[in-house]
């Protein structure tokens, strides 16, 4: 019997340690289509035809539940066991049309954070708090933080982005590794490396090996949220998956982890340098 499970994601998904598809691989297009599915609406006047809703991406994997979520752009991911066929996917994304529309619409008009513009007292997000831009003459660094402001060799403006990028997975590195260390250390967890990546789609993954991947997004986000994503990652270490007993063991090391789950939900959108 399959169990169903709904996910409304407007953010970041959360590392889905589940899923076998590696980061690069493409996400699957469903061919065709099994034809108009025709519902009728109380609209005054006529009939409404509801068309078969789009799946943009559907992922296969070795999951047990369908997860439809909804991401930041509106678009639609299903991910499915691995046996479950199209036709049952696709009815179970039917018989959940109205609340998928329902969060697309929601997801369509909350507008993305705007792009930033690197100018004299714009502020930057640095471990969950915002700190001024000051534009300066040439030094020795192309971005410094220091006395509580950011200073960017105004040499640099026309790269502002990635310099910020370079300098957000410089401090992701060191900040992350400390908390790594002292969460192995403290609970007795084994880990071999520590990778810092871009994702935009989740915070944190742990594989088989025992590397532990982070995006450079998470050191925007306040300390003890970085502490969770942490935690939850090196728990991966000894539960592969997001059984009752992993959530049971992160809740031992972080009893109040469902306010950081929470915080990431609502404001992981904002961890970034605006539209990419
Ligand atoms: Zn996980």
């Amino acid at each position: 019997m399959v169990r169903h499970l709904f996910l409304f994601v407007l953010t970041n998904n959360f590392c889905s340690y589940q899923s076998s598809i590696p980061d690069s691989s493409p996400p699957k297009f469903l061919p065709g289509g099994r034809g108009p599915i025709y519902a009728i609406s109380n609209a005054p006047f006529g009939i409404l035809l509801v068309m078969p809703l789009p799946i943009d991406h559907l992922i296969h994997s070795r999951r047990k539940t369908v997860a439809l979520i909804i991401q930041r752009d509106g678009t639609l991911m299903v991910r499915a066991p691995l046996r479950m066929s199209e036709a049952h996917i696709r009815e179970f994304v039917q018989d959940h049309a109205e609340w998928i529309r329902e969060k697309q619409a929601q997801a369509k008009a909350s507008p993305p954070p705007s792009k930033k513009h690197y100018v004299n007292g714009e502020t930057f997000l640095y471990l969950g708090r915002e700190y001024p831009l000051t534009i300066v003459a040439p030094q020795r660094s192309a971005l410094t933080f220091s006395a509580n402001k950011f200073h960017l060799t105004n040499s640099k403006i026309p790269k502002a982005r990635q310099v910020f990028i370079r300098w957000y997975k410089t401090q992701a590195l060191a900040v992350i590794s400390e908390r790594v260390a002292f969460h192995a250390n403290q609970n007795k967890f084994t880990w071999r490396k520590i990778r810092i990546t871009s994702a935009r789609t989740r915070w944190g993954s742990c594989s088989t090996n025992g590397t532990l991947s982070f995006t450079w997004r998470l050191v925007l986000a306040p300390p003890e949220v970085i502490d969770y994503v942490v935690v939850h990652e090196l728990t991966h270490t000894q539960i592969r998956n997001h059984s009752p007993i992993f959530w049971r063991r992160v809740a031992e090391i972080i009893p109040e982890f469902k306010q950081h789950v929470s915080w990431l939900k609502k404001n992981g959108r904002f961890l970034t340098l605006g539209e990419e």
